[in-house]
């Protein structure tokens, strides 16, 4: 009876089929489901197991630059939910009200496109607050509809650029999310993880180009029993980590009794956790201006690069992740160096989609990062 009813609570709360944006607008905070439409999301703090998402989902709101996060697990375990909470517990950003990408007016106008407002002669454009956003792509997207159209035939007749912004715009300082990312066609998955390694869409239609900001943290979601990724595609997301329902008891009954709440009476439930978000907002303020002083030493080093040579892993993508997600982790404890302790708190999630088939092995990518890591750090 408690797996039924995490199942149906667990479903409502992905919000699948909410992606539809809202045309025209500048800036919309897009995809609610309809369930959860004019009350706010669930709280991110109250999001009861889950430990590795929320903490890999943590690192991308203290460190953005670290790629994107996959995250694998089966349907109704509050993927989209917990990425939408944690937009909302992020502070609201300030944006040039008329700019299409809504940039920051504090930001050198040269950043943003040359439709921006601030480039075209406005020096003190009206800005408003907004939340941070978060973009759901669907599946059946178009390109242009991801990433913008271009309207050559006015280009061409009267020497206009004309670009009409996509998901990609929209997604400017947020999130973008994909539910079932193995699902969508590897040149899309492509082109999304350059624009969100460059922070920049470039549109080009036969000789015609724009391009314009976008900077986005790129959350992907699957079920890995559905179709995977090319390694090619896994290997460039910084993070990927697993989610399930929850297997011991209390927290399958403490989750089924924090939704049911939320259901009941959503405001209250959100005034209760309130404390717990200005909390977490505060840890996350205070690790984003504390990340530049952590220290990585060269022991740290060492052992990020024992760990990745013990899997095996290509290149040296894998160190740099679990450097620098180790950073975040350390930025977060409020730690002023990264310790081992760091380092295997994320180890998993920066490792594992990084590793090389190996025939000879049959046991699955947690286990083997695992193992590596009990024979670096010891047990
Ligand atoms: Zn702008």
């Amino acid at each position: 009876m408690v797996t039924s009813a995490q199942n149906r609570i667990g479903r409502d709360a992905e919000g699948r089929g909410g992606g539809a944006p809202a045309h025209g607008a500048a800036y919309a905070h897009a995809g609610h489901s309809p369930a959860s439409a004019g009350r706010g999301p669930y709280p991110f703090s109250a999001i009861a197991g889950q430990e590795e998402m929320k903490l890999g989902l943590l690192i991308t709101a203290v460190d953005p630059k670290i790629g994107g996060v996959l995250i694998f697990g089966d349907r109704g375990t509050g993927k989209s939910t917990a990425v939408r909470g944690l937009a909302q517990l992020l502070p609201q950003m300030r944006i040039v009200s008329e700019c299409r990408y809504h940039c920051d007016p504090e930001d050198d106008p040269a950043n943003c496109a040359p439709d921006c407002p601030r480039r075209n002669g406005d020096t003190d454009p009206k800005t408003e607050m907004a939340p941070v956003p978060v973009v759901d792509l669907p599946l059946g997207a178009s390109e242009d509809r991801v990433v913008g159209s271009l309207d050559l035939e006015r280009a061409l007749a009267h020497g206009e650029k004309h670009f009409e912004p996509g998901l990609l715009a929209r997604a400017n300082r947020g999130f973008l999310y994909i539910d079932e990312v193995n699902l969508l066609e590897d040149h899309l998955v492509d082109l999304l993880l350059d624009v969100a390694a460059s922070g920049e869409n470039v549109v080009e239609r036969e000789g015609v180009s724009v391009r314009h900001p976008a900077k986005f943290v790129l959350i992907g979601s699957g079920n890995p029993e559905e179709g995977e990724l090319r390694p090619q595609l896994l290997d460039r997301f910084g993070l990927s980590v697993e989610v399930g329902t929850p297997t011991d008891l209390p927290t399958r009954i403490e989750v089924v009794r924090r939704r049911d709440a939320f259901e009941n009476d959503p405001v209250t439930f959100r005034a209760k956790w309130q404390p717990e978000e200005d909390k977490l907002r505060e840890q996350i303020l205070r690790a984003r201006s504390h990340l530049e002083n952590v220290e990585v030493g060269d022991e740290a080093l060492g052992r990020a690069a024992e760990l990745c040579m013990a899997l095996g892993t290509d290149g040296l993508r894998g160190e740099l992740t679990l450097m620098r997600a180790a950073r975040a982790v350390a930025a977060l404890d409020g730690a002023d160096a990264v310790t081992d302790a760091h380092l295997r708190r994320i180890a998993p999630s920066a490792l594992r989609h990084r590793l090389r088939r190996d025939p000879l092995d049959e046991s699955g990518s947690t286990t083997r990062v695992e193992r590596a890591m009990a024979e670096v750090f010891g047990s």
